[in-house]
């Protein structure tokens, strides 16, 4: 599989004429480095695998490990325009050739970006907070909701991922993230199930209980000052939320004075093939929309964006400061990574090559009775393996192996859920109708021939 891709990854030549040739790690003795790590990280840094490899190298969807082994990146939502992309490298180079400062002064590329960022997003939303990740977003996105409510609860959906920060942390309760989550929430945050349109439950199930949730804490003397869920469920690999679920948990919110966080750190941006598809196929417009990962491409990037009325009220009380959060450089990255989006149309890419990827993944599922479905839309994507199809008992193990026979094969995968049992293909927005072959080709000789 790897022939093709080394070929290219490989030759240190201009892939863009009249662009200097691409960088050269050098040596890298990845034991050495590995030996060192464990000196100063051991338990510091989670990482998703036991062993990760060294990378030293990317080239759009493509990366490049210490020993020159060429992998599929399908296991990155934050690299949006692709490893080391020419355009970005300048843009980031140019500014720094300016100046980069903290948010002590005001800037054009800040400006220009903030603009920009708010155009994306419907009326009333126009008012933009640059922050440096998700964690930040989802923090500050919180604190918007006690201001404006003037209370602290908060309604969270459960096996949800928020970032780790201590707000973030608090509402994310995925037992797969950090087994304690369940019980070490504080008691000002509430959960509701996940709402899975799958596995026998049926869909209405969820809205009428996340409602009945709602009402129940407001006629309790705790009514919630904020409801956040992501609007597709990312962190269990993109399953779509049930029709008209955050329409109805939306209005019971405000009906008693809430407001509705749609978390887009992870889903928005366009990889489902439009900027918010999450919201705007739920037919909602959320109070606040936080963003991060994509808009970066891997650059320390997040922002909140939410309506005047909603950011006045908490500027009355509270305050916003970050030294770097929406620094110049950081701007002048959003600003590449807008234009490359548009440039490379790399959001159609998204839609043609990911719908495209899903029917492909669709007809393995009709051979290998492991693959019972596939999640999600766009370069969001999430095959689930179970044992049992009647059902749903998760093929955990199984999906385990099949991702450490991927990575032999050249493809980075990893499971998600909280039954792992869910592959999360997230690969880089330029990923191309080739790199999804290879990834179907792959995943059909492990299922084929064992794991
Ligand atoms: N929100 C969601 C939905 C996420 O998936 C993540 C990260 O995975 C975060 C927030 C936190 O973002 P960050 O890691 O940039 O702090």
């Amino acid at each position: 599989l790897a022939a093709a891709w080394r070929a290219v990854v490989a030759d240190p030549s201009p892939l863009v004429p009249g662009h200097p040739a691409r960088s050269s790690p050098g040596t890298v003795d990845a034991a050495a480095l590995l030996a060192r790590r464990e000196a100063v990280f051991a338990d510091v840094q989670e990482h998703y695998f036991d062993d990760p490899p060294v990378m030293v190298r990317g080239w759009r969807e493509h990366l490049v490990d210490a020993d020159g082994r060429v992998y599929l990146d399908t296991l990155n939502n934050v690299t949006s325009v692709g490893h080391a992309h020419p355009r970005l490298v300048d843009a980031v180079a140019e500014q720094w050739r300016l100046l980069n400062t903290n948010s002590r002064f005001h800037y054009p590329a800040v400006v220009e970006f903030s603009e920009r960022l708010a155009a994306l997003l419907p009326e009333p939303l126009d008012t933009v907070f640059l922050v440096n990740s998700g964690s930040e977003a989802v923090d500050l996105a919180l604190r918007l909701g006690q201001a404006w409510s003037g209370r602290r609860d908060v309604l969270a959906v459960r096996e949800a991922y928020h970032g780790w920060t201590y707000l973030s942390d608090a509402v994310s309760t995925s037992v797969a993230d950090n087994p304690a989550a369940l019980e070490t929430r504080p008691e000002w945050v509430h959960t509701v199930p996940a709402p899975y349109g799958h596995r026998g439950a049926s869909p209405a199930r969820y809205a009428d209980g996340a409602v009945a949730e709602v009402e129940r804490l407001a006629a309790g003397g705790t009514p919630v000052g904020a409801f956040i869920a992501e609007p597709i469920f990312g962190n269990a690999g993109g399953v779509a939320l049930p029709d008209g679920y955050l329409a109805a948990v939306y209005a019971a919110v405000r009906a008693h004075g809430g407001l509705a966080i749609a978390d887009e750190v992870q889903v928005g941006y366009g990889r489902l093939g439009e900027w918010f598809w999450g919201f705007e196929q739920q037919g909602v417009v959320p109070d606040i929309v936080t963003v991060a990962k994509a808009m970066g491409s891997g650059h320390p990037l997040g922002a909140v964006i939410t309506t005047r009325e909603i950011a006045h009220r908490y500027r009355e009380g509270g305050y916003f400061f970050s030294s770097a959060g929406g620094s110049p450089v950081s701007s002048a990255v959003g600003l590449a990574v807008l234009d490359i989006l548009r440039d490379e149309r790399l959001q159609e890419n998204a839609r043609e090559v990911g719908g495209y990827l899903k029917a492909r993944l669709e007809e393995l599922g009709q051979r290998h009775p492991l693959l019972a479905a596939v999640h999600g839309s766009g370069f969001y994507l999430g095959p689930e393996f179970v044992r049992d199809r009647a059902t749903w008992e998760p093929a955990t193990a199984e999906t385990a192996a099949i991702c450490a026979r991927l990575r032999e094969l050249g493809v980075i995968a990893q499971p998600t859920g909280d039954h792992q049992n869910i592959l999360k293909l997230k690969p880089p927005m330029c990923f191309s109708r080739e790199s999804a072959d290879a990834v179907v080709a792959a995943l059909d000789r492990v299922l084929t021939t064992g794991w």
